[in-house]
């Protein structure tokens, strides 16, 4: 793997208006360092005992992106840094996630976790818990928050057609709201979707926001 090649060719092929958030999770330091020096600035972890550390020891011009599912517990950790919130699945973690953005004096930028794939999962609003949270009372009191956008995963398949499916009806969803009239810390300007195996279709898609891991980094040795 070369990693500054692979952020090179990336970054020359992504449409305008689609960034690139390389995928660091499970890779050492080194890796980190060497698409840096390629000029990457925008990193994604999926853990926050991973996020931390990194966060620590490299240099403090990285954006980091919190794209993998969060336990109200950690917010705290990383709190103080973090850039983007990609994976808010639920109104009590976005809750917690203004707490502790109060108590450090920040304002955090989240995405909401749109559900969109087939599979079975726990995480993730739908259109309609969406809407009821753009309306709830409790969500206009949030004042440290920014409700960046939207986040989506597809299903895992080979099947092109049901992964544009997706990707499209979440587009359509990102248009309606950005075409209501919404609670002033929503701003809807991103849309976080496509990863190694789907990105290509994501951002014909309109992702703004693409999460890439393998395909600059190469295989991981082990799944989180
Ligand atoms: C790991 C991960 C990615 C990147 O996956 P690759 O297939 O390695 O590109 C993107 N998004 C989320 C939420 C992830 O956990």
């Amino acid at each position: 793997m070369n990693i500054k090649n692979n952020i090179n060719n990336f970054r020359q092929n992504l449409p305008a208006g689609c960034e690139l958030v390389a995928v660091s999770k499970t890779k050492p330091i080194e890796a980190i360092k060497e698409a840096y020096a390629a000029g990457q600035r925008v990193f994604g972890e999926n853990k926050v005992q991973e996020l931390v550390p990194k966060h620590e020891a490299l240099p403090k011009d990285i954006a980091w992106h919190m794209i993998g599912h969060l336990q109200s517990n950690k917010v705290k950790y990383i709190a103080p840094f973090v850039s983007l919130i990609h994976s808010v699945d639920s109104a009590k973690l976005l809750e917690e996630i203004n707490k502790q953005a109060a108590k450090v004096n920040r304002i955090i930028p989240c995405l909401l976790q749109l559900h969109i794939a087939e599979e079975e999962t726990k995480f993730g609003f739908s259109e309609d818990d969406v809407q009821k949270l753009f309306q709830s009372p409790e969500f206009q009191n949030l004042q440290h928050i920014e409700v960046r956008g939207l986040m989506g995963m597809a299903t895992l398949t080979t099947d092109e057609a049901q992964i544009r499916k997706e990707f499209h009806g979440l587009r359509m969803f990102f248009n309606t709201l950005k075409s209501l009239p919404l609670p002033p810390q929503v701003t809807m300007e991103e849309l976080s979707m496509g990863m190694s195996s789907d990105y290509k279709i994501a951002a014909e898609e309109g992702s703004t926001l693409i999460r890439v891991g393998s395909a600059i980094f190469g295989e991981r040795t082990y799944q989180h």
